[in-house]
Order: C-alpha cells, then structure tokens, then sequence
C-alpha cells in the first residue's frame, strides 16, 4: 500500500453565504496597484499601467471573526479591503466579455500586506512574497454566489479600524475592472475552479497593531471582521 510520508495539504475552505456548502480554495491572486489614488499614495505612477499579479498560499485564509496574530519580521502591519473574485469555472484564454461566466462569485477579503518588507523588496528589486505571502495574510468573508448577487460592478468598499473609517471607495474605481483582471490572468495561466482573485484595494492604507479591530464591507456581500492578536 502506497501512503503519504507526510501529512497530505488539507483543503482551505471558504464558507458559501447562507448556506452549508464550501467552496474550496485552490489559489490566491491577488492584484497590485489597482485603485489609482490608492498608487498614488504608495508613490506610484497613476497611469494605466497594465495590470500584475502576486500570489499567497491557499492556506494563507483566515474566516471573518479570527484573530491574526501580529506577524514576524514587520514593524509596519497594514490592511488592504479588497473584493474577492471566486472562479467556479476554468478559463483560459477568455476575453472580457466572457469572464463573468467564470466566476463562481464575490467576497469580502483583505490583503494583510508586511508594508516594509514589501517596500524594501521593491527597492531592491526583489520578490514582493514576504512582504505579502505569509500566515493568516489573507483573511476571507463568506462567498456569496453570482447567481444571487448579479455582476458587481459598482458597489461601496470601505474598512474601519476600531469604528473608524479609513478606507471608502468604490469597486466602479477600480483601474482593471474584473473582466479586465480574469481575462488578464487568463492569458498567463490557466484559471482553475477554486481560485480566488483579491481585486486591489482602494486609498487610505496604514499600520495596525496587536488589539485592533478590523472591520470592513463590500456593498452586498456583507462583512468581514478580524482581530489583530499578539505576536509570535
Ligand atoms: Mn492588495
């Protein structure tokens, strides 16, 4: 009998709004610099760049309610609200016009991002992973089905740190639309059921720390709430 020498990768799992069902999660994409006043703080060039793309490790998801623990190597913590594009089916080589019929359907995200690692990375012109790809970096709300909330196109995206508001913008901002950013994605690698797309995050990033609370919303799909915990 053939048997696994370590323990096999368990499932990540992102709950169904409203429901029992999980959607498993196979991979993390997640955009860069797509909300332009957002790359204008960064001290990027707000022209229409054409998109990129980073990744994280599937079990890099946390469920709204959890406490993230203060990650290792950062003095500079930040949150990015993101809307998060669930792919239900695969795509390859799709042109915008058709990408909504791949999207399983939308969530609330945050792309928990080491701001000071990724920032020296970027200076010196290495890798953003451990800036951005480490443990519990990618908290995930509930994923609500297209079929029940229609195509997003403009809806409020916001984020408060412990009730107050430091992101609110608007998903119609976005530089990529979602068409634009699967149909992008799909000429790079081929889109699988399972795969999570983090969109970009509107202006107004800054540092958190151990204690604070996290809040933040897409117009319809709800949600998502995180704790920032102690360290390591
Ligand atoms: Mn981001």
């Amino acid at each position: 009998m053939m048997t696994f020498v370590v323990p096999p990768l368990e499932t990540v799992t992102v709950p169904v709004a409203s429901s029992t069902d999980l959607f498993p999660v196979r991979r993390i994409f997640c955009v860069g610099r797509n909300y332009s006043d957002h790359v204008k703080e960064m001290g990027g060039d707000p022209e229409r760049n054409p998109p990129f793309f980073f990744s994280k490790p599937a079990d890099a998801i946390v469920p709204s309610g959890a406490t993230v623990r203060y990650p290792t190597l950062t003095k500079e913590f930040h949150y990015e609200i993101e809307l998060v594009v669930a792919i239900g089916k695969p795509a390859f080589q799709i042109s915008p016009e058709e990408a909504n019929n791949h999207i399983y359907g939308y969530a609330v995200g945050i792309d928990l991002t080491r701001r000071d690692i990724q920032m020296a990375a970027l200076k010196a012109g290495l890798p953003w992973d451990f800036g951005k790809a480490f443990d519990e970096s990618a908290p995930c709300a509930p994923i609500h089905p297209i079929s029940q909330t229609g195509v997003i196109e403009d809806a409020r995206i916001w984020l408060k740190v412990n009730g107050e508001t430091k992101q609110d913008a608007r998903t119609a901002d976005l530089i990529w639309s979602v068409p634009e950013l699967l149909s992008t994605l799909s000429h790079g690698i081929a889109l699988k059921p399972g795969d999570l797309v983090y969109t970009g995050t509107p202006a107004g990033v800054a540092a958190i720390v151990t204690g604070d609370r996290i809040e933040g919303g897409v117009e319809g799909l709800g949600d998502i709430e995180i704790t920032i915990g102690a360290g390591y």
